[in-house]
């Protein structure tokens, strides 16, 4: 997609002709034989001329996107007359905000994951693969109509639950211990997102108290949310609390990210940052406390930014199940 100039540009190739008249709006379409990077860089090439008229020839790339050999292609069929610069994430920070179309849809996407979750459940068995598990989960959601996963599912079991992202591996459930499952769909193009951990045998009072101290800590992180807070305030309130109950250094990661129609959107609610969340902003609250060789836990839900705080998108309890 070119942005700028009189109007804006969609490059695509031959396989998306029909779909592109079918779904872009707004934009000239341009169906090429060859890579639609190539075609783009080569109509600005030659548009090169109309474009310096007015001044325009440094080319906004998204960084983020944009692989390094990509950029050499294009920086050698535009040749020394442009000047390519990383844009800023215009995009990104416009999809931070939901309408409530969106927040629907990710309402949608969320109650269902939170329904296959009793899949999830019956299937966690000792002796039983995790990949079994995640077969299980991921043959109900296709059931019921996703797109697809939108991530890889973390089932993550036995000493495995200290790996924050334990994809779904060939160890089998042991007879006791903790089971992370962190798993999303993606229904109607929008994504979902959430972690329950679960103990399988009866837990003892160590496991106990790491559940306890991950779920307070992750309620005090999604009590902190409300608009108008800094993501470092909401990050900080998770952490706090694992601090206070000795767990401060096994919380290995931030404490959530933006959703929406990509699974890893903006803001990131991570340690110290100043972003400020705002009315229909929609994020994970995910703390988690790992113990290396031991065991893991995680809890996570995707919230609304509402006027008076936030709304639960993700519809299951967190109390300690014992399968
Ligand atoms: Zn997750
Ligand atoms: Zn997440």
């Amino acid at each position: 997609m070119v942005i700028g100039g009189p109007k804006a540009a969609f490059f695509t190739d031959g396989r998306y002709t029909a779909q592109a008249k079918q779904e872009v709006k707004g934009c000239r379409i341009f169906i090429s034989r060859k890579s639609a990077l190539a075609a783009a860089a080569e109509w600005l090439a030659k548009n090169r001329r109309k474009l310096a008229a007015r001044g325009q020839c440094r080319i906004g790339v998204e960084g983020e996107h944009l692989t390094l050999a990509e950029r050499q292609r294009i920086a050698g069929i535009l040749g020394s007359g442009f000047r390519l610069k990383p844009a800023p994430a215009l995009v990104e920070q416009a999809r931070m905000i939901k309408d409530e179309e969106e927040v629907d849809g990710l309402r949608q996407a969320e109650q269902l994951g939170s329904k296959l979750f009793d899949t999830v459940l019956k299937a966690i068995r000792p002796g039983v693969r995790e990949t079994e598990v995640a077969a299980e989960l991921e043959y109900a959601a296709r059931r019921a109509g996703v797109d697809g996963m939108s991530f890889e599912t973390i089932i993550a079991s036995g000493d495995r639950s200290a790996l924050p992202h334990g994809r779904a591996s060939q160890a089998t459930i042991p007879a006791s211990g903790f089971v992370v499952c962190d798993f999303g769909v993606i229904l109607a193009g929008y994504c979902s997102d959430m972690t329950r951990t679960v103990h399988v045998g009866r837990a003892g009072n160590e496991a106990r108290s790491l559940y306890q101290a991950v779920r307070e800590a992750q309620q005090a992180a999604v009590d902190a949310v409300r608009p108008g807070a800094s993501v470092g305030e909401v990050d900080q309130a998770a952490r706090k609390l694992l601090q206070k109950k000795g767990f401060g250094r096994y919380f290995s990661h931030s404490t959530g990210h933006g959703v929406g129609l990509e699974i890893h959107e903006l803001p990131r609610l991570a340690a110290r940052q100043p972003e400020v969340l705002e009315l229909g902003m929609v994020i994970t609250i995910e703390p988690g406390a790992y113990i290396p060789g031991k065991w893991g836990v995680r809890i996570e839900d995707m919230v609304v930014v509402t006027q008076t705080g936030c709304e639960n998108l993700s519809g299951v309890s967190k109390e300690l199940i014992e399968i």
